[in-house]
């Protein structure tokens, strides 16, 4: 646990400081140059596609298969956003679908340790509080599967130094194209410190902001929203309703309406050959779960206010060979390669 809040720390409070001095220095500069926004851009392009495309859709839930280069190229990528090691974040994750806004779920904003939380308190937690006090996922148990692989390890094993390196190069671009030790301290700024602080509060709203407001078109047995307004910054995750509804679709964004990038990218490998067996659900069960969903909404609600309604629809499997415990109800039959 000590290292746990020893992670946390480093990871809310260098990337805010380093954020601060890079505001500052931006402010006295008169701007900060594009060559630095510019690597911002690209770096959290990169990593963000790791979490959201290697960690998440890849290893957590076998959307979609890879060639091994590729597999490993996501998994570091993924590391250098610096949110834990790849199979520690997939089997934590994997336990957020399992015990979705129950006991045992890392980051609720309805419950944490057996005590119901108010609004805000809830906000609070699944934002930030969590990577400090969340019990630790058992990766044997969660992510087996992922520990076999021999060269997942290796690099889930050398997890600082992917978030080392992840700092490295944007002071080596910001060097490169400014051409001094001052452009090598904005690349490092803007390229690690604001990097890791936009990704750090992006991906933590979904678990608190995708739980809290949104849209709920397929229900579910958890609270999980679609939130069209991070849809974007967030690589398609933003979809989280869609999500919890179909946990091993490679696409979040089920229509032309919702932009998913991580789904944009997963075609193009797609189209280049380097993905396949990729998993999306039938037109005919989405457009099923969603009647299913409005018929619930539908019925007479108790005369008494339940708040925020935790129903208990079904949902599909995790994508994990070996998921048994989470709320799989209607299986594979759901999804079409
Ligand atoms: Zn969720
Ligand atoms: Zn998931």
């Amino acid at each position: 646990m000590r290292a746990q809040r020893r992670h946390a720390w480093a990871i809310l409070a260098l990337p805010l400081a380093g954020s601060a001095l890079a505001i500052g220095l931006a402010i006295r500069d008169g701007g900060a140059p594009w060559q630095a926004l510019a690597i911002l851009g690209v770096c959290y392009l990169l990593t963000y596609a790791g979490i959201t495309v290697g960690f998440h859709r890849l290893l957590s839930h076998r959307a979609f298969e890879t060639v091994p280069w590729l597999r490993n190229l996501l998994a570091v990528l993924g590391c250098m956003a610096a949110q834990g090691p790849a199979i520690y974040w997939a089997a934590n994750h994997r336990l957020h679908h399992i015990r979705s806004d129950r006991d045992g779920d890392p980051h609720s904003p309805r419950i944490a340790h057996g005590r119901a939380l108010g609004r805000w308190e809830g906000f609070w937690h699944a934002q930030i509080g969590w990577t400090f006090n969340h019990t630790p996922a058992d990766v044997f148990a969660n992510a087996r599967d992922l520990t076999r692989d021999r060269s997942l390890m290796k690099i889930n094993q050398r997890y600082l130094w992917w978030v080392a390196l992840g700092l490295a190069v944007p002071a080596l671009a910001g060097l490169l194209m400014l051409g001094d030790a001052y452009g090598a301290l904005l690349g490092l700024l803007w390229g690690g410190a604001v990097r890791l602080t936009l990704s750090y509060h992006f991906t933590n709203a979904i678990n608190s902001v995708t739980h809290i407001v949104g849209t709920r078109p397929f229900g579910g047995r958890n609270t999980s929203t679609n939130f069209w307004p991070i849809a974007l910054p967030t690589l398609g995750e933003a979809w989280h309703n869609n999500h919890h509804a179909f946990p091993t679709s490679a696409r979040f964004g089920l229509d032309w309406r919702e932009p998913d990038i991580g789904w944009w990218i997963i075609s193009g490998l797609d189209a280049a050959g380097l993905a396949r067996n990729i998993r999306r659900p039938a037109p005919e069960s989405i457009a099923a779960r969603r009647a299913a969903a409005a018929d619930q909404r539908a019925m007479p609600s108790p005369s008494v206010d339940p708040g925020p309604s935790v129903d208990l629809g079904p949902s599909v499997d995790l994508g994990r060979p070996d998921a048994k415990d989470s709320d799989a109800q209607d299986g594979d039959e759901d999804l079409a390669a």
